[in-house]
């Protein structure tokens, strides 16, 4: 007696090959057969032609701190996703001492878009180790499989206190980061991860830890990775990181490496491609390293309380550490004003904003006939520089009007010669950071109804190939990523004809009624995560059961 049958399904078997139609059978949570199935079983679901795929595997989510409050890592598993990879950018929660809550809070504020009343009301801190936060998260259960990054921010931290965000490490320092990574990883961590972009600023705009590290605290952190024969590197890299520098890092350790964010950008369009370039070479090296990319365009909604978009620019540092009044007389003096346009006016070679005014809207503001305008046209029509007026816009409103930049990755003949590189990754989804500016969590569903069937830049076995059995394989998941006999049952049914990922909207349903955004699957029958229903028929979260395992062991 199976406990669960799918019948008549076409078959994606995550690794590639074509589509064949056939049936799985599940028992005790692992695939006990494929093919014509034969036999009862308590539940059966008759797929009549829908797509079977294995769960999609997020690898870059920043669910550290909501799954102590929300173990259903909301809106994920109903978007088809039965694994998420989480601690990305180096940005975790563990590590840390009980005296650095509060500062590894704010800078989570700052630098992932969390909302530090969020983080207070429901961030349960009953961990102080690596090993100590994996066993609560094994505890507590979750909705989804969980692999945890050690993070080289919190690492820091844990060292070097407030010093963390201000220099180098001594050898000394760099022994006991060392020695916490190793901790972290025989305890079951899926890798080491790190950021070195200047667009990652913390409390007070002082930069993240990681980005203070020099080469040999970076080289001795990733080598550790060597040590122990399993996980992976992943950074997020600044533009003074050199691609030739962390081969060298692949080359000691003998670890993949993962490079974030090749994002497209508009303004210097090739950048990406010399990064993949590079990338590729150093696979025919012997090298495993890979770019992280993503399929959906970088579009965020932000208002001046928080303006990401602007605060990797070199100009903006002085409004950083600034709150309230002196914030807003900051944003009214007119050097400021000139600097940040001087520095927008130059070419960079990566910068989240690059001056594209029309790109900038205004969504949400007292004066209704502002909204769903562009910075460019309402400044022409006022015969206003774009800046200037984006600034005053805000200011009479308190700061609270809600602009949306839809800033990266929009040009999308460079966005399929990204996805069907042979050395990136599908990636960036943030889910779990960002709550209020974007949502990508959704990004799988967008690749197979987007990219697959309305633009044919991939076929359907090939992305789910990327969804699936490429990341399962980069991080050493064991028995995963696959619709093969012996691996876990974690599936995603849908319909290829509408599969999409749902418009994004609003709601309010974080801790303190906090609001996020959010959407729904289109096209999502159902999704079993070691054998268990997590999403219905009709595309909803079940509530109740919490299937999901935290992943401890990785191939080497
Ligand atoms: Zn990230």
């Amino acid at each position: 007696m199976f406990d669960l049958v799918i019948r008549d399904a076409l078959l994606l078997d995550g690794l590639g090959s074509p589509p064949k139609r056939g049936g799985v059978a599940v028992k005790d949570g692992r695939i006990v057969e494929i093919g014509r199935i034969l036999g009862s079983s308590r539940e059966v679901v008759i797929a009549d032609g829908l797509a079977l795929m294995p769960g999609i595997i997020d690898n870059h989510t920043h669910y550290d701190a909501q799954l102590t409050w929300d173990p259903w890592a909301s809106p994920s598993p109903a978007l088809g996703v039965t694994t998420a990879i989480i601690g990305n950018c180096g940005f975790t929660i563990a590590p840390c001492r009980k005296s650095d809550r509060e500062l590894v809070m704010k800078n989570l504020t700052q630098v992932e878009g969390m909302s530090l009343a969020v983080l207070r009301a429901g961030l349960r801190w009953e961990f102080e180790t690596v090993p100590q936060y994996l066993d609560m998260l094994e505890r507590q259960g979750s909705a989804l499989n969980v692999g945890v990054f050690v993070g080289h921010s919190s690492v820091r931290t844990y060292v070097m206190g407030e010093a963390a965000t201000e220099r180098a490490a001594n050898a000394e320092e760099i022994r006991l980061m060392k020695h916490l990574v190793l901790e972290g990883l025989r305890a079951g961590a899926v890798g080491f991860s790190t950021s070195t972009s200047p667009a990652h600023n913390g409390e007070g705009g002082k930069p993240m830890p990681s980005r203070l590290a020099a080469d040999d605290e970076m080289r001795a952190l990733v080598c550790a990775l060597g040590e122990v024969g399993h996980g992976v590197f992943m950074l997020t890299k600044g533009g003074h990181t050199k691609i030739s520098f962390l081969e060298e890092l692949a080359a000691q350790s003998a670890r993949p490496v993962i490079i974030a964010a090749l994002l497209h950008s508009s303004t210097n369009p090739d950048a990406v491609f010399h990064d993949l370039q590079k990338i590729q070479e150093a696979n025919e090296r012997g090298r495993k390293l890979v770019g992280a990319v993503s399929c959906c365009p970088l579009a965020m909604e932000f208002t001046l309380h928080s303006p990401y978009v602007f605060e990797g620019l070199q100009a903006w540092q002085p409004a950083l550490p600034l709150k309230g009044q002196a914030f807003t007389e900051k944003l009214k003096d007119a050097q400021f004003r000139r600097s940040l346009q001087e520095e927008l006016a130059k070419p960079a070679h990566f910068r989240l904003f690059n001056g594209e005014w029309s790109q900038v809207h205004v969504v949400q503001s007292g004066r209704a006939e502002l909204e769903h305008r562009s910075i460019a046209d309402l400044a022409r029509a006022a015969g206003k520089d774009a800046l200037e007026l984006m600034l005053d816009i805000a200011l009479d409103e308190n700061l609270d009007t809600v602009f949306s930049a839809l800033l990266l990755n929009s040009d999308e003949a460079a966005v399929g010669r990204m996805l069907k590189h042979p050395h990136s990754l599908v990636s960036l989804s943030d889910a779990g950071a960002h709550l209020t500016f974007f949502n990508d969590a959704g990004f799988g569903l967008h690749l197979l109804g987007h990219w697959v069937r309305e633009l044919g830049v991939l076929t359907l076995a090939d992305a789910v190939w990327r969804l699936c059995g490429q990341p399962a394989r980069l991080f050493g998941v064991k028995q995963r990523g696959a619709l093969q006999v012996g691996h876990h049952a974690d599936l995603l049914l849908f319909d290829p004809a509408t599969v999409e990922r749902g418009a994004t909207r609003r709601v309010f349903d974080l801790p303190g009624g906090n609001p996020r955004l959010t959407s729904s699957p289109v096209g999502v029958h159902g999704v079993w995560v070691n054998g268990v229903r997590v999403v219905g028929r009709d595309g909803t979260l079940q509530k109740g059961k919490l299937p999901g395992r935290l992943l401890r062991e990785f191939s080497a």
